[in-house]
């Protein structure tokens, strides 16, 4: 049986790669792709392990070759996703998430129809921007022209979160981790077709409350505040 993909996207600095590195020593059997990127190694980062770091010309080579199954221009870098990541995962029994931005989701969804898709939201505009303040440090330099650029490009992102089956928002780490985790269980359970025990029951409402359709009572103040929409008009 072919594996799941499952597909998140977040604005930078929301705390993806936090989650993800979190959801590895919870969940058995997902891997997680390694994209190549034109981009330089960013802090502690290293070769293979966050990303395989390569230049332009090999990005132009791989693209040539057919070799991604997406790829996109973020922040003016290259970014993709290598079509063996997937052959690689699903030959070995094992589902597959990947970490792409919004025009490599799309691009992927038009693709693999039945990927799961969750949109990762950060609580609010202020905090996104303290959290990418955070992490500039942590990496040496703070440059206030970066975190600009990140902030309104994440308003651009959140623009898109109606084409994701979830919604999850990072306000509490360990909250965030146990839902997505529980998204990840509950699409298992529902296509093993088998009976859900009591406990599948539970992991499966927990993920029912993530859906896209389920969270707009929870978003409409993120959506609000990053102007996606307009309170005057907002539903009440
Ligand atoms: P992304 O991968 O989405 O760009 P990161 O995972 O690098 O984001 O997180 C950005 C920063 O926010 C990091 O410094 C991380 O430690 C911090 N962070 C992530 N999630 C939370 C959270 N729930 N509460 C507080 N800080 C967080
Ligand atoms: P960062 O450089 O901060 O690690 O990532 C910047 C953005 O690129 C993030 O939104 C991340 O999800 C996205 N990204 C990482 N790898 C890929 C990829 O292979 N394809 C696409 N389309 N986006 C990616």
């Amino acid at each position: 049986m072919a594996g799941i993909l499952f597909i998140i996207s977040a604005p930078s600095g929301s705390g993806k790669s936090t989650i993800v590195n979190q959801l590895r020593s919870l969940v058995e059997n997902l891997e997680f792709s390694v994209s190549w990127t034109t981009r330089g190694l960013r802090g502690s980062e290293q070769e293979s392990r966050e990303y395989h770091f390569i230049s332009r010309e090999e990005f132009q080579r791989m693209l040539d070759a057919d070799e991604f199954l997406e790829h996109a221009d973020v922040f003016g870098n290259w970014y993709g996703t290598a079509r063996r990541s997937l052959t690689e995962a699903f030959s070995k029994g094992k589902d597959l998430l990947l970490d792409i931005d919004v025009q490599g989701a799309a691009q992927v969804r038009s693709k693999v129809p039945d990927a799961v898709t969750i949109f990762l939201m950060p609580p609010s505009p202020e905090i996104l921007a303290t959290r990418l303040r955070n992490r500039s440090r942590a990496e040496g330099a703070v440059q206030e022209q970066v975190i600009s650029r990140r902030l309104s490009k994440a308003r651009q992102e959140i623009e898109n979160y109606r084409e994701y089956g979830y919604i999850l928002v990072n306000d509490i780490l360990d909250r965030a981790v146990e839902e997505m985790a529980a998204i990840v269980a509950s699409e298992r359970i529902a296509r093993s077709g088998g009976p859900a025990s009591q406990e599948d029951e539970e992991l499966l409402k927990m993920a029912e409350q993530c859906r896209q359709r389920n969270s707009e009572d929870r978003i409409q103040p993120i959506l609000q505040a990053f102007g996606v929409i307009n309170p005057e008009t907002a539903p009440r």
